[in-house]
């Protein structure tokens, strides 16, 4: 079995034009294997730290030397000569070479590059498709099997608004969801052709089809609420049955629109308190066919959470991002007090492989819903598509579908669905 002959590491630009870590690693066969690491924009506040140089005459302080040199000088030598096959070993000795509850000594951007690095490797040097390995990782660590049987429903961003955009709305992301009934192909073919439509409803109605971070366009609305009629009216031009060929999503990121203890939107005149809002968001969700509802509340009101979650109908898929932000404990809690019924799943949030599929088994074994997800901040690596296919996530999101960081995703998983997995 080949062993670590070198793992280094340099920086590299993401998709909004910052730096951020690719690593390489070089087994003793001559196998070599690249990965790349995301950034989020809007960022839970129970994440795991992002190192950043912080040093002005850098990339706006941007810089990620720091994660480097500790790749290239402390972590990486250490690891030469071992197998990385061994994934959980090199993940734990990762963390507890960390130390702390959040990754803030190392960065989880540092351990997650090598963590990554070994899956990839392993995989390369077996021969074996990345989602297929990381299917059989699973399998090894947890004694229990997933069966790969389809690919995970695609979740279009398709209006971008909150951090992502500097346009005028709150909601972050407004989003598209082919009905389950379709392959990954037909549900990529309509999101694509929905995607074009809203680009034609919104030029007709002289609104802005610049793009924000995740490729969705940017448009101002008056309210959110007008965000999402427009979408409606696009699926009615493709002659699509909303609620049965396809549904919508919203990623409304609450957290940063919440102060002083009240929603500020402009879909009403005034701040609202928890008890208007809520009421107001049930309103939305059951009105209009949403499917999938991220971080509708504040990521610290875990009452506010189990309320809503009490309340919302039981078809609807309540997700936590910034509640959960991928950590077991977090995890744990929800799954305890029924905060919500899905969880988020971003390794970086975490900061290594063993420790994101450990959240998944937990969610797996309390049948909690998982959704596979892009950052904001991207690069063209596809790790995240293999990974969604080898976990069987109930859902991908991976942004718009346009610009190339975001296709290198979902052309991977009609990679997978052509080459691999056809029905
Ligand atoms: C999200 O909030 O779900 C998201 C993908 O955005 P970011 O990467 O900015 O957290
Ligand atoms: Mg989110």
């Amino acid at each position: 079995m080949a062993k670590i002959k070198k793992i280094y590491a340099y920086e590299i630009i993401d998709s909004r034009g910052y730096p951020t870590i690719e690593g390489r690693l070089i087994l003793d066969n001559g196998v070599s294997v690249t990965t790349s690491i995301p950034s989020g924009t809007s960022i839970g506040k129970s994440e795991a730290l992002e190192l950043r140089d912080k040093d002005p005459t850098r990339f706006e302080g941007l810089g990620v030397t720091k994660a480097i040199s500790y790749i290239n000088d402390l972590l990486g030598p250490k690891l030469v000569g071992i197998s990385p096959l061994k994934q959980e070993e090199i993940d734990l000795w990762l963390i507890k070479a960390d130390g702390t509850k959040n990754k803030s000594k190392l960065g989880g951007n540092t351990l997650l590059t090598i963590s990554q690095l070994i899956v990839k490797a392993a995989a390369a040097d077996l021969k074996v498709h990345l989602f297929k390995y990381i299917n059989s990782l699973y399998q090894s660590l947890f004694n229990t099997q997933i069966s790969l049987e389809r690919l995970p429903d695609p979740i279009f961003n398709i209006i971008n608004g909150g951090k992502h955009a500097n346009n005028n709305l709150e909601f972050q992301e407004f989003q598209v969801i082919p009905s389950s009934s379709y392959s990954f192909t037909e549900a990529y073919k309509i999101g694509i052709e929905v995607y074009h439509e809203l680009q034609k409803v919104l030029a007709y109605r002289n609104a802005n089809i610049s793009v924000g971070e995740e490729g969705g366009f940017a448009p101002d609305f008056p309210t959110n609420l007008d965000a999402i009629e427009i979408i409606n009216e696009t699926i009615a031009q493709k002659n699509l049955k909303i609620g049965l060929d396809i549904f919508l999503g919203l990623d409304v990121a609450a957290s940063h629109f919440y102060t002083d203890g009240k929603y500020h939107i402009k879909d009403k005149p005034h701040p609202m308190k928890v008890e208007e809002y809520m009421e107001f968001i049930n309103k939305l969700v059951t009105s209009y066919s949403i499917l999938v509802l991220e971080d509708p509340l504040n990521e610290d009101d875990w009452g506010e959470w189990i309320k809503f979650n009490q309340k919302i109908p039981k078809n609807i898929y309540l997700v936590g991002d910034d509640l959960l932000t991928t950590n077991r404990e977090r995890l744990e809690r929800a799954i305890r007090e029924k905060a919500c019924t899905t969880i988020l799943i971003k390794p970086n949030q975490i900061g290594t492989i063993t420790e994101t599929l450990q959240v998944i088994d937990l969610a797996r074994k309390n049948n909690f819903n998982y959704i596979v997800s892009h950052r904001s901040g991207e690069t063209n690596d596809s790790f995240i598509a293999d990974f969604a296919v080898a976990v069987q996530a109930d859902f991908v999101k991976f942004g718009a579908s346009a610009r190339g960081e975001r296709l290198a995703k979902y052309n991977r998983l009609w990679q997978i669905e052509r080459e691999e997995l056809k029905k």
